[in-house]
C-alpha cells in the first residue's frame, strides 16, 4: 500500500526508477493530482495519467503537531513545480523559511517523500 501515490507499482520501477515521486495528471483539465486518485478532484474526470515529477518545489508552509513539553513537530507542506502539494520530511534539522526551494531526494520505507533545501546555481532564472 503506497497511500501517497509514490512508487512502486508493478513495472513502474523500470520506467521511473524505484524512488520516483509520481503524480497523476488529468487529461481533461490538466490538473495535477497527488495521492493515487481514481477521479480528478477538479473536474471529476476519470482519465488520470501517471507522470513523474522533476522533484523541484518550494516550501509552502509547515503543519505543526504540538507535543507536550516540547517544541512542536513541523511537517513541511511542499508545492512541487508540477502544481501538486505533498507533506514530507526535510533532510535538515533546522526548518528553512517558507518559500525556500527544495529538491526531492528519496522516499522513506513508508513512502514519505524526503526533500533537501536547494540553492539554484548563480545565473539561473529565478522563479517568482
Ligand atoms: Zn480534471
Amino acid at each position: 500500500m503506497y497511500a501517497l501515490g509514490v512508487l512502486p507499482e508493478p513495472g513502474d520501477a523500470a520506467t521511473f526508477g524505484p524512488f520516483a515521486l509520481r503524480f497523476q495528471r488529468c487529461s481533461w483539465c490538466s490538473s495535477s493530482v497527488f495521492g493515487g486518485r481514481s477521479l480528478c478532484p477538479n473536474c471529476a474526470g476519470e482519465d488520470l495519467m501517471w507522470e513523474c515529477s522533476q522533484g523541484m518545489g518550494r516550501i509552502q508552509d509547515y503543519l505543526r503537531r504540538p507535543r507536550k513539553g516540547q517544541l512542536p513537530l513541523l511537517y513541511p507542506l511542499i508545492t512541487l513545480d508540477e502544481g501538486f502539494r505533498v507533506t514530507g520530511r526535510l533532510t535538515t534539522g533546522t526548518p528553512p523559511w517558507p518559500g525556500t526551494r527544495v529538491r526531492f531526494e528519496y522516499c522513506t520505507a513508508g513512502a514519505i517523500p524526503v526533500f533537501s533545501p536547494y540553492t539554484e546555481p548563480a545565473g539561473s532564472p529565478r522563479h517568482p
